[in-house]
């Protein structure tokens, strides 16, 4: 959509809803329900994704071929699930901007981040730092504190922890450059997400990869809030690894399989030292059960176990959506919808809230992070009760993801309207 001048009544929204390309695709997702029966305002999809209706449909042709088959499916199933995860190669490919063979769905997201360090965080004394955000999820922090640790060195000189200026809620690109440049020769890993959970912010991912390089540092991302959020170019950027989940934006559900990027340049790579399992092994002699470990070219060299089905068929469901609508319509609304949210809590002038989330549309994603002054948990659970879903934060985040596959201009209108007449009660 190209830009509209936005308009703070309730036609408006009902008009520009009327309007919008991608609104049937609402149609394709089960919206949870209040008690009385309508459907929840429901912004909490950078958290857990909503289902799509055909997910029972995926799963349930597992379930029959098992039922059926039993062990011969993994060759005669349908869609055997020998090379099943073969299938989500390609459209995930196409999500994040990779060669299929550099890209894998296998186990979930923390564990695809330990078992990429193993292979690409390799500190020696004379660089041996890891560069974080200091607000970076916690996992992603305990992630790199036990690797600094496991490999002999102490995070209080490992770590590099980089924070917004004082006053400020973003991180300035600027100061990630800068740092890069100065410590550059010391630093072994950089890992910054996308996008931060917590704030939304966007981060530019092709600069600090060109600027990471350039000091001869591995450079990966977290892209747990930008896969199906953001439209990413991983291979072109020449990202070396990248991991995300397939919960939050990619729908496949609670827990479901995660993503994994290699780059070509590392993922043909043999000598990488890495953690090894059977699945990992060269496809063409892997059931002859040989003792030494020949690990497939690519992503998936990177595989340890057989992987669940059932968890894949569900993101099978998902990312058929995805490649049908396009991560770049997506986005385009995305932007349109997000600002529009903006737009509409901007209307008065309310001295009890402010929003961390850049302004840019080009630097954040599908989210606006509200700092509440006062009463902010209150005031969630209040929205939660008149059945609108978002997601708090202590000590005072309220975060708010307008999801474009199946939120609505409308969605964002009722809440703009409940959240500015809570905040203000
Ligand atoms: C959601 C999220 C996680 C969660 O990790 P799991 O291993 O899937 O439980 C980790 N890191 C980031 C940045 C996240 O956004």
């Amino acid at each position: 959509m190209p830009s509209v001048k936005f308009e703070t009544g309730r036609q408006f929204a009902i008009a520009m809803s009327a309007a919008d390309p991608l609104a049937a695709y609402r149609d394709r997702f089960h919206i949870p329900k209040t008690p009385t029966g309508s459907d929840c305002v429901y912004l909490c999809g950078h958290s857990l994704g909503l289902q799509p209706k055909s997910t029972r449909a995926y799963i349930e042709q597992e379930l029959q071929d098992w039922e059926r088959l039993g062990v011969e499916g993994h060759f005669h199933a349908r869609n055997p699930w020998m090379p099943y995860h073969e299938i989500l190669a390609a459209p995930t490919a196409r999500l994040v901007g990779a060669l299929p063979s550099e890209v894998v769905v296998m186990n979930s997201l923390t564990v695809n981040l330990h078992l990429m360090m193993v292979s690409f965080y390799r500190p020696r004394p004379a660089r041996h730092k890891i560069v974080i955000e200091s607000s970076a999820f916690p996992s992603d922090q305990y992630a790199v504190q036990s690797q600094i640790v496991f490999h002999g060195y102490d995070p209080a000189e490992s770590l590099i922890e980089i924070a917004p200026r004082p006053g400020e809620t973003t991180i300035r690109t600027e100061d990630i450059e800068k740092l890069i440049a100065e410590k550059g020769d010391q630093i072994a890993l950089i890992l910054l997400s996308g996008v931060n959970y917590y704030t939304g912010q966007a981060f530019d991912c092709r600069r600090f990869t060109e600027a990471g390089h350039a000091q001869g540092c591995v450079v990966g991302f977290d892209m747990a809030h930008a896969a199906g959020n953001l439209q990413l170019h991983l291979h072109d950027w020449d990202v070396d690894f990248a991991v995300w989940c397939s919960y939050k934006y990619l729908n496949g559900g609670p827990g479901c399989v995660a993503g994994c990027f290699v780059h070509e340049r590392q993922a043909r790579n043999q000598d990488l030292p890495r953690f090894a399992g059977w699945w990992g092994h060269d496809k063409n002699n892997r059931f002859q059960m040989p003792s030494k470990f020949q690990p497939i070219a690519g992503a998936e060299g990177w595989q340890l176990s057989n992987p669940s089905i059932l968890s894949m068929a569900a993101l099978r469901a998902s990312m058929e959506i995805f490649d049908e609508v396009t991560i770049a319509s997506l986005r385009a609304k995305s932007e349109t919808l997000t600002s529009y949210l903006e737009f509409l809590l901007a209307r008065e002038a309310c001295e009890k809230f402010s929003s961390l989330t850049p302004r840019d549309p080009s630097h954040r994603g599908a989210q606006l992070s509200l700092q509440i002054k006062k009463g902010g948990r209150a005031v969630c659970a209040r929205l939660s009760q008149q059945g609108i879903i978002c997601d708090w934060r202590e000590p005072d985040i309220l975060r708010v993801a307008p999801v474009p596959l199946y939120n609505s201009f409308l969605d964002v209108h009722t809440f703009a309207d409940k959240f500015l007449s809570e905040i203000k009660a």
